[in-house]
């Protein structure tokens, strides 16, 4: 599926809390990391993409971490490492997350009737919540 641009570490799309603001940040490796996630410019309030101090994304939904691509859109090459503090980061769960949503019988991963779980980070903390 061309869709899934794992094998390139590259993603050509990001969610749109992909740039964790500074309300409701999970808990990050550290505090750079975490100040670097978080959007505090005035201009690029909504539009975390488009500022040049922004130079890292989050996304909660896939629980993945990515530096960002600033070619006008919004791609990000995965990392697998804090580069601030070394610590190796979670494992993307973009693919669990396609497997779950196609298993559910959607193709259109855009698709208005996709559970509004899949659109956050609930997804994968419900499935926490069964394996405990
Ligand atoms: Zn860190
Ligand atoms: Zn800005």
């Amino acid at each position: 599926m061309s869709i899934r641009l794992n094998r390139e570490r590259k993603v050509l799309f990001m969610d749109e809390a992909g740039a964790a603001t500074a309300a409701g940040n999970p808990a990050h490796c550290c505090q750079t990391m975490t100040d670097a996630l978080t959007n505090d410019c005035e201009i690029h309030a909504d539009e975390p993409f488009e500022c040049a101090d922004m130079l890292f994304s989050y996304s909660d939904k896939f629980d993945e971490y990515g530096l960002i691509v600033h070619d006008g859109g919004s791609a990000v090459i995965l990392i697998d490492f804090c580069p601030f503090c070394g610590t190796r980061l979670p494992s993307s769960r973009r693919d669990d997350w396609f497997d779950e949503v196609e298993a559910l019988g959607f193709s259109d991963f855009d698709d208005p009737a996709i559970p509004t779980k899949y659109a956050t980070s609930a997804w994968r903390l419900d499935n926490l919540k069964k394996t405990d």
